[in-house]
């Protein structure tokens, strides 16, 4: 497993990490806790030791199974621990809100659901556009200086917003939508971390299961899964989507004798001080990890991943459809 430290925190992790939103079950049709907590124990015998989660997940409910299969698995000193603030929620719905009393009780609640006395990195989910960005830094510097937490990231934040941030802090990791069909950070958050010296934690690294190759025209998504909103996996769309998933197949198993989702995790990894958050839910998904480490693409093939994205998605669809609200109005 190829590693990385995360900025300048000294916190070294796996550059594959775990995503565990699905795990959660909100907004992908539910949760199978004794099978996450079997994808848990896999991703990190298998060398998967970065476990990124957030309060927001199934509210509270990713943490727990987090901390539970961690803590009962005798894993906790093998893995390192990503977790989020700035979130707030009221009945099912989502709400930023990065006030520092908000993330003074947000951490002790992930502590406790996490099993343990230190988060290894900890992160801001959404920038809360009515908080002063510098008084959310000084309430996670203050954490750290406590020893609460050990690397400290924001999500979803611009290089202004990072610019506000450091001046307050040292700011160790970014996380930003980035794959293969989602390509936008690299105007701007991907060069502004390799200057800043940030390591980015790339979300979405298959394109919420687009790039696995395993869904189909057919397959429908049940209950809140998210991609029943996803414009990519609209009728409209979704057809162009998997014709270039298809022919990314054919060049992968051409080129290298892997799978399109060997190949999209590599290629993450290929572009820069980057991890690729690997959403699994299921032991058996994690099963290709070993295919993932030690190969590089070259320039040859790369053109031509490029050339079959140009060719199969006339218009690629940014992922802005996740950003959730601002804040809470009064009364709900
Ligand atoms: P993802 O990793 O792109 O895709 C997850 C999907 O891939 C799941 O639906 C799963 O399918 C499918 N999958 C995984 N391995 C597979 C395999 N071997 N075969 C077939 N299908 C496979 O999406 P994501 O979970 O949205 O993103 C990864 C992580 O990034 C999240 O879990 C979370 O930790 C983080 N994230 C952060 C933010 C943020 O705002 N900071 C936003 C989004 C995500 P099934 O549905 O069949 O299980």
């Amino acid at each position: 497993m190829e590693k990385i430290i995360l900025g300048a925190s000294g916190v070294e992790t796996s550059r594959i990490g775990l995503g565990t939103w699905a795990i959660g079950g909100w907004m992908w049709g539910g949760t199978d806790e004794a099978e996450s907590i079997a994808a848990i124990r896999r991703a990190v015998e298998s060398g998967i030791t970065l476990i990124d989660t957030a309060p927001v997940y199934g509210f509270g409910r990713s943490e727990e199974i987090v901390g539970k299969a961690l803590s009962e698995g005798g894993l906790r000193g093998e893995a390192q621990i990503a977790t989020k603030a700035g979130l707030d929620w009221a009945d099912g719905k989502v709400f930023r809100d990065a006030r520092p009393a908000r993330i003074r009780q947000e951490i002790e609640d992930s502590l406790r659901r996490l099993r343990t006395d230190v988060i290894d990195l900890y992160q801001i989910h959404w920038p809360d556009l009515e908080t002063p960005i510098e008084e959310t830094a000084k309430a996670l510097d203050d954490l750290r200086r406590e020893g609460k937490i050990r690397a400290i990231g924001v999500s979803n934040h611009s290089p202004e917003q990072m610019d506000a941030f450091r001046a307050v802090t040292r700011l160790d990791t970014v996380q930003p939508p980035y794959n293969l069909v989602e390509r936008e950070i690299e105007r701007d958050v991907l060069p502004y971390a390799v200057s800043a010296g940030l390591t980015v934690l790339s979300y979405g690294a298959l394109c919420r299961g687009l790039l696995s190759g395993k869904v189909t025209a057919e397959r429908a998504f049940e209950g809140d899964d998210l991609r029943r909103y996803d414009p990519k996996f609209k009728p409209e769309r979704r057809p162009q989507y998997l014709a270039a998933v298809a022919g990314l197949q054919t060049l992968a198993q051409a080129r290298y004798g892997k799978s399109v989702l060997e190949l999209a995790l590599r290629w993450v990894l290929d572009q820069g001080p980057t991890i690729a958050l690997w959403g699994a839910r299921r032991p058996a998904q994690l099963d290709p990890v070993g295919g993932i480490a030690d190969w590089k693409l070259d320039a040859e093939t790369r053109a031509e991943i490029d050339a079959i994205l140009r060719r199969c998605v006339s218009q690629p669809l940014a992922p802005t459809f996740m950003a959730p609200p601002l804040r809470r109005p009064a009364g709900v």
